[in-house]
């Protein structure tokens, strides 16, 4: 199994396996512990900083969230302009749109610097509000993104054949193809002298004076410091009680008539529903999500991809289903 879940993810063939040759016994300057985009990107620019790196994964490079996401990249997000706004006040909101612009900025360079092929795209995004409760919801994204600069335009069309009340355009985002891109990164990592260490599981760690000891399923590892890059670290934490995790359900789908919209749609329903096209083999494929809650809230989790099978179908001229992944994700509670 290359990934978890039993469904097949559209990004799954492009998975690789890297070899265990690497000696965990010396004192690494620092351990990554996580091979997601999370862990590799970090690793990667450590690495290249002269520090001593190994990456541990307890599966395989991708296995988790990175290898079942839909990989938009976009600088704004779930949590609005307006609500970080309300939340964090103007500035704090300013300085999550940089941090937005920068973590695409990051995700380009890389690509650039390591010549990674992975389908890469500058794409402009729509927001669509389908009824007068989203319409309102819209109108308040559009006035906080501007009050911190970000560029939300209203407009008359969408590229997506759903019926809207308003809808408002954000150019200049992006999509790629994220294993591709991981794969890359962690080339280029081991290229650079980094460790690889998969089907290692982090069990705990201990903290000495100058180093860590981490007791892993393929024995204990030492470095100078740690990085977990496993979403919530390990252990009891002030993350747990702020962050809960969440699913979310994406299906691709190959239409009749090659009517793909080309550009990144996402409605205000909520949930939400999200899209985008990626070609596979030659093949474009319209990449679908949506039905999210709170792990553990549904009891049928196949009655969701039914939902979002159909609520496709109502609108796009489905001739296949190709792929479905559900993967689940944190989002503060
Ligand atoms: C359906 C869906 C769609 C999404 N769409 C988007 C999108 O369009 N755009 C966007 O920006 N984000 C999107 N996201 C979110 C995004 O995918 C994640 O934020 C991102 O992939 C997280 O990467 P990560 O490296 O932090 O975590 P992961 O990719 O989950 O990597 C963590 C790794 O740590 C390993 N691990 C865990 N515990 C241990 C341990 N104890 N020892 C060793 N290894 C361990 C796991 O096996 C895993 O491989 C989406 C998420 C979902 C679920």
């Amino acid at each position: 199994m290359n990934r978890d879940g039993t469904r097949k993810s559209i990004w799954q063939e492009e998975i690789k396996r890297f070899p265990s040759d690497g000696d965990l016994n010396q004192l690494f300057d620092v351990v990554i512990v996580g091979g997601g985009i999370t862990g590799i990107s970090t690793a990667v620019r450590l690495q290249l900083s002269g520090k001593k790196c190994v990456i541990l994964e307890a599966s395989n490079i991708g296995f988790g969230t990175t290898g079942g996401t839909s990989a938009h990249l976009n600088d704004f997000f779930d949590t609005t302009y307006a609500q970080a706004i309300k939340d964090f006040g103007l500035q704090n909101a300013k300085l999550l749109k940089y941090v937005g612009i920068e973590a695409k900025n990051i995700i380009k360079n890389n690509i650039h610097e390591f010549n990674i092929d992975c389908d890469f795209e500058n794409k402009t995004a729509y927001l669509f509000a389908l009824d007068e409760k989203q319409e309102k919801q819209l109108n308040d994204i559009v006035e906080g993104a501007s009050q911190v600069g970000h560029q939300m335009i209203f407009t008359n069309d969408i590229p997506f054949p759903i019926p809207f009340k308003r809808a408002a355009v954000i150019p200049d985002q992006g999509q790629f193809h994220p294993i591709k891109y991981i794969k890359g990164l962690a080339e280029a990592f081991i290229d650079k002298g980094g460790i690889i260490e998969e089907d290692c599981l982090c069990e705990s760690h201990d903290e000495q004076e100058d180093f860590v000891t981490l007791k892993t399923s393929k024995g204990t590892v030492r470095a100078k410091k740690v990085v977990y890059a496993t979403h919530i670290p390990p252990g009891v934490n002030i993350l747990h009680f702020t962050v809960a995790p969440y699913r979310s359900y994406v299906i691709a789908f190959s239409l009749k008539g090659n009517n793909y919209p080309k550009d990144l749609g996402y409605d205000l329903t909520d949930p939400y529903h999200y899209y985008r096209i990626q070609n596979i083999n030659g093949e474009d494929l319209l990449i679908a999500g949506g039905e999210d809650h709170k792990t553990g809230h549904a009891d049928d989790t196949g009655e969701c991809f039914s939902k979002l099978e159909n609520y496709v179908r109502q609108y796009f001229d489905v001739d296949t289903t190709m792929y479905s992944l559900v993967k689940p994700v944190l989002r503060t509670c």
